[in-house]
Parts: C-alpha cells; structure tokens; sequence
C-alpha cells in the first residue's frame, strides 16, 4: 500500500498559505481547511491522473447526479505527528477498503489502492505544517466520491470525481453526551446501505437528531429497524455497554457501520483481559442493568472522538444517567489507543502507517 513513485500526480500549489491566520487552539471540529486538496476524475471507464490545487470550490453542473440522486460516499479518517516531527495514520487501509466497499454498494467505481495512498502521502506532505504536535491534535481527513455526471436521468453516472480535504482538529471533547434511544425512527433497514458510509445515510440522521435535541438529548442510539428493541449504533459512533466488568456490542451486519475505531478496541480488550461480548443488545436489558445498578457505561467509539463517554440515556419517558467512574473503560481504551496512533506506545498490531 505504499505510494508509487511511478504514479504521476500532476501538482498545483497555493501561492501563498492560509496557515499564519488560524487559531489551532480554538479549532471548531471540521470548519477549517489546509490550503490543498486532492481531485481525481473517473471518465471513459477509467480513473484519471490525481490532481493536487489549492483548496476551494470546484464547479459542477446543477444537474450533476450528486445533486439528484446522492450519489455520494465518504471516509474520515487522521493523521498524527509524534515528537520526532513523524505522521502517523491510523490503520488507513482500512479506510481505503471501506470507501471501496461504499462506493460498490452506490454504483460508483472503485478507487485504485495505489493512486489513493500516492496521492495522501503527496497531499499529507505538502500540507505537514498543519498537523499539530502534542496529543490531542490531528489531522481530520475526508475522503470523498461524487457522481458529477450531468443528467438528471435515474441511472448511475458515468463520470465521477473522487477528492480528499483536510482539517485540522483539537482534541474532541463532546460535553456531556446524553442519547435517546430510538423508538420510532430507524437509520437504516435489512438490505439497506446502513453499513456503506453513504452521504444519504448521514442527512437523513438530522430531522430525528433535532427532535431528540429539543428534548435535551445530543444524539440517537439507533434501534433496529424492524421492532426497535435491540440497540444499534449512533450517527457516527459504534456503540459499547459495560455491565458489571463484561463489555457488549452488536455484531456489525448490513445496518451497521464496520467501524475502524470499534474492531481495534475490541483487539485491545481482548489482550487486557476484558471481556467482551459480540451480540445483540436488547433494549430492556440495558433499562434492567441500570435499574440493578449493574449498567456501568455507555460509550461511542470513531475516528472523530476515538472513544466518546456518554452520560445518560432516555427511553420512552424513562432517564437514567450513569455513573461516574474513577476506573473507566472508556478512559482506559481512549488512552491506550491514541498511545499507538501518537506513536508513544508499541504498535503490536501493525496498526501505525508512516507517512
Ligand atoms: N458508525 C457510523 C455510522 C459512522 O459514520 C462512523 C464513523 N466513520 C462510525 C460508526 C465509527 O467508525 P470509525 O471507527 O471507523 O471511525
């Protein structure tokens, strides 16, 4: 997976850099841009050369399918410097594979491995300067696939554009995270596209998400589609119950997203000795496990947050919060895995990818 020198990546810099008027220590999550971005065109059935320019808009027709049809799909992934001025990604490959598999699910063709990680190191390098060092700071990394193929015809389009922006990002921290539990709605269905990272997936999340916010929640866990009664995911969070010592979360399906963050935690609490439980999380059992007492932690798990605690959760009427715990899992688990991704703790998984 290693960039090819062979690829030609055809580079246009910014004149000058944006980077001396951003404040880096009071970054809003997602509202800043380096100053370049990688394009890549797919026409006559083929990926074209990648194309490095200085970020910002680029120009379509209105009747671009995108625009009619969503046919979009994303990543987000980071980058991390170390103290050796070194960056690191993490499990990146993982990334690329996803994407793939997101974009199969929409029609859309498949992006070369080699042109993706040509193009994210050229990219990742040029704009090194706004990768932050200390822990906490990163590089948020959005990866992207559009059909900009004009034609408002239902079909899927011909030409596409493949693109990767960056912003850098602080630490995540949330606030106090309550969550409803969804008793109607549901995010994705059987046979659906829950588990591509499909642009429409994330729009059709905010209508619900407002109304769990008038009621003083900041996020949804998801229900399953059909009887809402066992416990999914959140809008972009995997989702890990602790009762007693046991950690549960639901096996990944056709619903749910295969979350990066997810499968590395449940490596490392297999090598901790925590025990964990891949199964379906009945609703009832979490509002009985609280009511014990026995319910000792929610918490999300992504690239954004890493590991995200939340604090309490309403079900039809019902509230309950959670304790607040001096030997936390969720604290355990976000310190052991930003140790690897900031290179300050051994990589035994082969997860860190230099850049
Ligand atoms: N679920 C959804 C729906 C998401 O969008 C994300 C973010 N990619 C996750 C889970 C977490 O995945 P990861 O750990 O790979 O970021």
């Amino acid at each position: 997976m290693k960039n090819d020198p062979t690829i030609d990546i055809d580079i246009k810099r910014a004149p000058t850099s944006k980077i001396d008027s951003i404040d880096f220590e009071n970054l809003k999550f997602g509202h800043i841009f380096t100053d370049h971005m990688m394009t890549c065109d797919y026409k006559d059935g083929s990926w074209q050369a990648p194309k490095i320019m200085p970020y910002g808009p680029i120009s379509m027709e209105p009747s671009a399918k995108v625009f009619h049809y969503g046919q979009a799909v994303f990543e987000g992934m980071k980058a991390f410097k170390d103290d050796q001025d070194q960056i690191w990604m993490f499990r990146p490959k993982d990334n690329f594979n996803r994407i793939n598999i997101s974009a199969k699910r929409m029609a859309i063709p498949e992006f070369p491995e080699d042109y993706f990680f040509t193009a994210l190191d050229a990219l990742l390098k040029m704009d090194k300067d706004w990768i932050k060092k200390g822990f906490g700071n990163s590089l948020y990394i959005r990866p992207f696939v559009i059909a900009t193929e004009p034609g408002v015809s239902a079909s899927p389009g011909t030409n596409y554009k493949f693109m990767i922006i960056c912003s850098p990002a602080k630490s995540y921290y949330n606030g106090e995270v309550r969550v409803k539990f969804s008793e109607d709605y549901s995010r994705a269905a059987d046979g659906g596209v829950g588990f591509a990272k499909a642009a429409g997936n994330y729009g059709a999340q905010f209508y619900p998400t407002n109304l769990a916010k008038e009621e003083g929640y900041q996020q949804i866990i998801w229900t399953d589609a059909n009887t809402h009664s066992f416990l999914e995911e959140a809008g972009t969070m995997n989702i890990f119950f602790r009762i007693n010592d046991t950690l549960i979360t639901t096996p990944t399906n056709d619903r749910i997203l295969d979350g990066i963050t997810r499968k590395s935690l449940i490596a490392l609490a297999e090598e901790n000795n925590i025990n964990v439980e891949i199964r379906k999380v009945p609703v009832q059992e979490i509002l009985d496990a609280a009511k014990e007492g026995t319910l000792k932690e929610i918490f999300g798990t992504g690239t954004a947050a890493t590991v995200n605690p939340i604090s309490g959760f309403g079900y039809k009427g019902d509230k309950h919060e959670l304790p607040k715990l001096t030997d936390s899992y969720a604290t355990f688990f976000k310190d052991k895995l930003m140790k690897i991704q900031y290179n300050l703790a051994e990589d035994k998984h082969g997860w860190r990818y230099l850049v």
